[in-house]
Parts: structure tokens; sequence; C-alpha cells
């Protein structure tokens, strides 16, 4: 092993991308988690003018501070949080915030209690850190982040733990009464949460809560990709407690030095335009959750209907096997296993395509399944 691969020791490369590249003429992928709508059209004309008007240099590295001043608006209107513009970092997307948070606070052999089944990148910026993932298994149908097990799992060595609602993979929301007492038990245990909320904007019939609101000690992440469908902007944001920006600035300085500037006007531009394209987006999504979850019900697959993102976890016991007969019917799926040992015997389907692909993916599954 060459000395400059050692922090690579134990990352594998991600098998949702691989999942991106699956193509073929009549292939239907569910494999994707990005949404298929366009940016708003403010943020579109805010690209011109950006290029038209030469903004296309550095910015500060915390990122512009009229950006920052609409996050700590929208943080303390939607959030109940209040932080100051200096205590935001507007960062390449919400990979970048936890990737910096990761580097930034976790040394070597240190534990960060991460949701299992969860998004892929968590168990790999701790292990980047070379810090220890501790996944703590996800309860039920519901896939409850539970705060009794949360405090089993704190040992001496705890730094952090990592929460993501609404959740990829599982679509899963969290009650108000369970973030709350985890936002409790990391005040009394002294560690901090990383809060992942890229999909707080994406949820149906429950209401987002974000530890913020319960907890200073807590390090907010979140995004424009989802929202506002800027996946390839690579725009997102993070706030944290006042002494621990700077630590995060070490990173962020040093490795983009600031978030693309044209990126920046695109999200100013949708957070200060009218949200109604996320309103639409959303009842769209719900549309398409609604056939999904109706399909699967009647093929008897066992189901949790999602209350948030564009991901639904089914249980479908040999979930390779069943992975491999999907592909062969022509439907890309991923096997919950990608997403951690407790995600054995499922498959994320994701429903950001559109309703008429969902149909036919739904009657190819159906055919394999009876
Ligand atoms: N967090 C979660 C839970 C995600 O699902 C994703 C992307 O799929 C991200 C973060 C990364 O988002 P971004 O595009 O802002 O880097």
């Amino acid at each position: 092993m060459l000395m400059y691969a050692r922090r690579l020791k134990g990352v594998s490369l991600s098998r949702i991308r691989k999942m991106f590249e699956v193509k073929g003429e009549d292939m239907i992928n569910l494999g994707i988690g990005e949404p298929d709508f366009n940016i708003p059209e403010d943020s579109k004309k805010a690209i011109m003018d950006a290029l038209e008007e030469g903004f296309t240099h550095y910015t500060p590295n915390k990122g512009i501070l009229e950006l920052r001043e609409a996050i700590a608006e929208k943080l303390r209107v939607e959030n109940n949080i209040n932080r100051d513009p200096e205590d935001i970092i507007v960062t390449v997307g919400a990979s970048e915030a936890l990737y910096m948070c990761t580097q930034a606070l976790i040394d070597k052999g240190d534990e960060v209690l991460i949701p299992d089944p969860g998004f892929l990148s968590y168990d790999a910026c701790v292990k980047l850190a070379e810090g220890k993932p501790i996944p703590v298994p996800l309860e039920g149908k519901n896939f409850r982040m539970n705060p009794e097990r949360v405090e089993s799992l704190i040992g001496e060595n705890t730094k952090a733990i990592i929460l993501n609602s609404p959740s990829n993979p599982t679509g899963a929301v969290m009650e108000k009464d369970d973030t709350k007492a985890i936002a409790e038990l990391a005040e009394e245990k002294n560690i901090i949460i990383i809060s992942d909320e890229v999909y707080e904007k994406i949820i149906y019939e429950k209401k987002h809560y974000s530890p913020g609101q319960f907890t200073e000690n807590a390090i907010i992440v979140n995004g424009f990709s989802k929202t506002y469908a800027m996946t390839g902007l690579r725009i997102g944001y993070l706030t944290a407690p006042t002494e621990i920006i700077e630590e995060l600035l070490k990173i962020h300085q040093y490795n983009t030095a600031c978030a693309p500037s044209i990126s920046q006007a695109a999200a100013l531009a949708a957070l200060k335009g009218p949200q109604g394209a996320v309103d639409r987006m959303v009842a769209e999504f719900r549309r398409r959750r609604d056939l999904m979850f109706k399909r699967l019900n009647s093929m008897g697959i066992e189901c949790n209907k999602p209350s948030g993102a564009f991901y639904m976890f089914p249980h479908v016991g040999d979930e390779i096997k069943f992975t491999n007969k999907a592909l062969k019917a022509g439907v890309v799926v991923v096997p919950g296993s990608a997403f951690g040992p407790n995600g054995k015997n499922h498959i994320r389907f994701s429903y950001a395509t559109s309703y008429e692909k969902i149909k036919e993916a739904m009657d190819r599954i159906e055919k394999i399944w009876m």
C-alpha cells in the first residue's frame, strides 16, 4: 500500500454514483437522487446577469454577505434559529459542508454516530478524517432514530452525531420529541450535532424541526441542490457556533477558497424569489410517491410510506438478487446494504423521475416480483 493512500483505506467508491452511469435506451433509472426539474427562473436570470456584469471572481471565503444575510433570515423565520451571518459559511454543496465538518472536528479515533441506513458520505467522511463511524440502527417500520438507542451508543470517544431528516435513503422524518431529546442528550454529553437538512423542504404530511432550534450545540448543513434543483451548481451552506466557524474555515479556505460566484448569485435569487416552483415540485413528488406506494402495496411489497425526500425504502428480501433482477427487467435501483448494514434486505427507489416512467417501472417490477 502506498503511503499516500493510507487515509483512503476502507473507503469504497460510491455504489450510487455507479448507478448514474447505467445507461440503456429502455432503462428506467430509479437510482438517481436529484430532482428532475429546472432551477427557478429568477436564478437563471441571476446567472445571466452575473456573467454579464463580470461577477466571476473570487468572493469572500465565507460567501457574499448578501447571501449569508438571506440565509440568516431564512434560519430565523423558518427554523427559529438565530445565527449571525458571520457564523455562516457558503459551501460547494452540502457535500463540502459535511467534509469540512468531519475534517475540522474529528481527530484520529474519535467516534461519530451515524444513521444506519444513512447517506453514504457520512461513513466515508468520518473515515477520511480517520474517525470511527458508529452506526445507529434506525428502528422499526418508520426507521426511527431512537434517543435511547443513541444514548446507549455514546461512549467516552464520541465526538459527534450526524442527523438527517428527512432521510436519504428512507424518506423518514424525525419527530419533534426525538429531535429535542437528542439535542438535549448532545448538550448533556458534550457532543456536537451535525444536522444534514438538505431535504428540509421536500416534506409531505409532517413538519421539519431542526435540532438547532433546541441547542446551540449544532452545526446545520443545508443546500440548494434538492430544494431548487441546482445539483450541478454545487452550492450549499452551514452554520455553526462562532468558536467552531474558525476551525471550519481552515479547511474551506485551503480547499475551495469560496463557492462559485455565479452559483452564489443563483442561490440568492432562489432564496429571495417566489417559492411557487418549490411548491409545485413538492406536489409532483407527492403525486409520484403516492403512485409508487400504491403500486408496491398492491404487489404485497412491504414498505413504509415516507413523509419526506424522494425515496422509498421497501423490504424485498435478498436485495442484491432483487437489484440484479430489476436491472435485467430494465429498472435501476440501489441495494439497501449500500447505505449501511441495517439497510440489508431493502432497496432504495428514487421517485425523482417522471410519473409515466414510474408507472412503467412499477409494471416491470411487478413482473419480476409476482
Ligand atoms: N446530504 C444528503 C442526505 C444527500 O442525499 C445529498 C445528495 O444526495 C447531499 C447531502 C449532498 O448534497 P449537495 O448536492 O448539496 O452536495
